[in-house]
């Protein structure tokens, strides 16, 4: 199976504090995995290495080996700006841009050099409905995003991730600020898109990732205690 991202050995450490003990997980092209694990197990930590936030924290340490499509993604050579349009990440909170809906979606494309105007709308309007948003923006996308509702927002902020197509898509706990409706529309889209895209998502929810992960990996006090197909690893209801 072709791996996105394959990382080895990672040892992260906050001042002296040890947080990641020798973390080894891969993440196969078009598979949805899940992290999950109690709360300060280290999942948001791990994904934070992965399109290099950590870096801006002071004291952190980082050890071991990632590799995106086989690059490493600590090189020096590494240009962190073009890391992150290939590792795209949606937060817990919703944060659009304080701008329009198409503004923030079109964002990344811009930034990526890209002029062609029918190319921005079609590309806009296709991450919309792959979002799963589009009908309930298309009459709004001159909006301002922050206008519309938490789930919404949380949409437009998939939306702009997806329009720059990037090779794997890190969420951190993208539902756990939303009512369940806007949970399960959000659950429900990721589904939709599996075949096109890569994800890794951390969530505390076992019954999501059992409805949507492909893989499951178990975090406990920063080391990875079991990875394996979902499927297998959980009990069907
Ligand atoms: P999870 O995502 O599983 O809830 P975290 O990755 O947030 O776990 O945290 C893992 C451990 O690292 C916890 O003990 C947490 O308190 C600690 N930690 C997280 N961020 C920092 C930080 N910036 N400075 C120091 N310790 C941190
Ligand atoms: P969440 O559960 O939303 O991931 P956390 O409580 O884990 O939030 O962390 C919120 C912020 O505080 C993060 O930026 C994290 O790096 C930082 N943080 C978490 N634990 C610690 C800690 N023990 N010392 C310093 N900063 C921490």
């Amino acid at each position: 199976m072709e791996n996105v991202i394959t990382t080895h050995n990672v040892r992260l450490y906050y001042g002296r504090k040890e947080a990641l003990h020798g973390i080894d997980l891969d993440f196969p092209k078009r598979k949805i995995t899940a992290l999950i694990g109690p709360s300060g197990s280290g999942k948001s930590t791990f994904l934070r290495c992965l399109n290099r936030m950590n870096d801006l924290t002071p004291g952190v340490t980082i050890t071991g080996s990632f590799k995106l499509d086989g690059k490493d993604i600590y090189s020096p050579k590494t240009d962190v700006v073009d890391l992150r349009k290939k590792v795209g990440m949606v937060f817990q909170q919703p944060n659009p841009f304080p701008f329009s809906v198409f503004e923030n979606v079109a964002f990344g494309l811009r930034l990526a050099g890209v002029r062609d105007r029918k190319l921005i709308q079609e590309r806009v309007e296709t991450s919309l409905k792959q979002a799963a948003v589009w009908d309930e923006v298309k009459d709004k996308l001159n909006e301002n995003a922050l206008s519309f509702s938490g789930g919404q927002q949380q949409r437009i902020c998939i939306a702009r991730v997806l329009a720059v197509q990037p090779e794997i898509i890190l969420m951190d706990e993208p539902t756990s600020a939303l009512d369940p409706v806007s949970a399960a529309k959000i659950e429900d889209l990721l589904l939709d898109i599996q075949d096109k895209f890569t994800i890794a998502i951390v969530t505390h929810n076992m019954q999501q990732a059992s409805r949507i992960s492909d893989r499951t990996a178990f975090f406990l006090d920063g080391r990875l205690v079991e990875t394996g197909l979902t499927k297998e690893l959980f009990i069907a209801p």
